[in-house]
């Protein structure tokens, strides 16, 4: 990503970038909460850009409206559709700026060129030219950009993917060189699980980036994963806040000596992903390459991945993918099945994903098994496991979820309640 910077402008206080997502525009009084945040900032002498979502609920709407047409809309159009959520939103905060004696502009991601490659549904930022903001500044007004939403290089809308008004935000506080990106949300921080899950959720004062990419990765959808990247490369400090209140929140950051003793920081749970199995496969050269290459051709990005030991030379091999992605891979692999002579593809949705993540897991062994032990003491069945260096993946039945979640949680030492020293397995 490159980025092509404005030249000069004056640097009075500092330049902050306040993201708020869709609960915190979620209606008009939100709105008016948003533009006097806003305000307040730009009168404590910093310089505000304003990133928003689309109001809460827009995005699906938008997308059950397409869905209404066909199951398979053309990926161009459907991104012409949902990237108007933000557009409302981004007029409706700055006429509230306007109405509450601010000034303010607002910019849809072409009219700030967030010039994006062209894979539709999940474009990725290739540049920002800021100019166009550092002007808006210059004339005193707070920038209101849309998240989500960006254009190819053929002047097409594109989308950055769900949850991509993060990743608008800290893009942007990157191409700006920023002294801060604050994401506001619904939550006061990033907590030790998702805190609606577990309500002895502890929040985290800092988070090391690292650990962060792992969480959101594995879907604690509070930060999406790009963002968090995106935060890391260029060193941005990135501030999880809430909309509704003045807690100091989770400051995503370096790792530090610190950090490392902490075991498991974090359980994160992911609804999104659906299992496919295939069944009876050949046992023989190519044929994973086949079948994961067929999905590549249509960029469908596939996580767990479990091939059983070969009865009679056939296997089965079972994988895990978006749930946006069934349709896409269900065409993909009615080919793939003739073309590899296997038998049936199964696809299950009511499966869940729980890991359990800790930069401290690199120096501690033990950690997988304990996870293991826990969940079959709960009586939740492993379907899949995947392990890196600082996180274990168990996908589980979908019902069994939230419990394998909390039990995990309190396993690890991480309830609000808990004394002491989160427990470390022997080295
Ligand atoms: P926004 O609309 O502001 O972007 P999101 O719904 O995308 O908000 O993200 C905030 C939600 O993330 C919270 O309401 C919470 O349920 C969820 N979440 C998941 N994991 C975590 C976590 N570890 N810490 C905080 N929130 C989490
Ligand atoms: N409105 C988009 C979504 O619902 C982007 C975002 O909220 O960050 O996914
Ligand atoms: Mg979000």
């Amino acid at each position: 990503m490159a980025w092509i910077k404005a030249p000069g402008g004056d640097d009075v206080g500092r330049l902050i970038v306040q993201k708020y997502g869709g609960t915190s525009v979620g209606d008009l009084d939100r709105i008016k909460n948003v533009a006097k945040r806003a305000i307040a900032a730009k009168k404590q002498g910093h310089r505000v850009v304003v990133v928003v979502s689309a109001m809460s609920g827009e995005t699906n709407r938008l997308l059950k409206l397409v869905n209404g047409l066909t199951q398979r809309p053309n990926e161009r159009e459907q991104d012409v559709v949902i990237a108007t959520g933000e557009q409302v939103s981004i007029g409706l905060v700055a006429i509230a700026i306007d109405a509450q004696g601010g000034k303010a502009r607002s910019f849809m991601g072409h009219q700030c060129r967030i010039t994006t490659d062209s894979t539709f549904s999940k474009a990725r930022i290739k540049r920002i030219d800021a100019e166009g903001i550092f002007e808006s500044l210059d004339r005193g007004e707070i920038a209101v950009i849309a998240g989500f939403q960006g254009v190819d290089e053929d002047g097409s809308i594109t989308t950055l993917g769900r949850g991509g008004s993060d990743t608008t935000a800290v893009a942007i506080a990157a191409a700006i060189e920023a002294d801060a990106c604050e994401i506001y949300t619904d939550v006061d921080g990033v907590y030790t699980t998702d805190p609606n899950i577990a309500p002895k959720a502890k929040k985290l004062d800092r988070v090391s980036y690292e650990e962060m990419l792992e969480l959101a990765s594995l879907g604690a959808k509070v930060l999406q994963i790009r963002s968090v990247e995106i935060a890391m490369k260029y060193r941005v400090p990135l501030w999880v806040k809430s909309s509704f209140s003045d807690d100091p929140g989770t400051l995503c950051c370096e790792e530090d000596k610190a950090m490392e003793d902490i075991l498991v920081s974090g359980v994160a749970l992911d609804r999104n992903e659906a299992r496919v199995s295939v069944r009876d496969v050949p046992d023989k050269p190519g044929v994973a390459a086949q079948i994961f290459g067929a999905l590549d051709e249509k960029a469908i990005s596939v996580d767990l991945i479990v091939q059983n030991t070969p009865v009679k030379g056939k296997t089965d091999i079972t994988f895990t993918i978006g749930k946006a992605d069934v349709v896409k891979t269900t065409d993909v692999m009615k080919k793939v099945v003739k073309a590899v002579k296997s038998g049936p593809v199964e696809v299950d949705d009511q499966v869940a994903k729980v890991s359990i993540v800790g930069v401290g897991m690199r120096t501690h062994s033990g950690v997988a098994a304990r996870m293991f032990k826990t969940l079959s003491r709960e009586g939740v069945n492993i379907l899949a496991i995947s392990t890196s260096e600082i996180r274990v993946s168990c996908l589980v039945p979908a019902d069994r979820a939230e419990l394998a979640v909390r039990a995990l949680h309190t396993e690890f030492g991480l309830d609000a309640d808990s004394v002491g020293p989160r427990k470390k397995t022997k080295k």
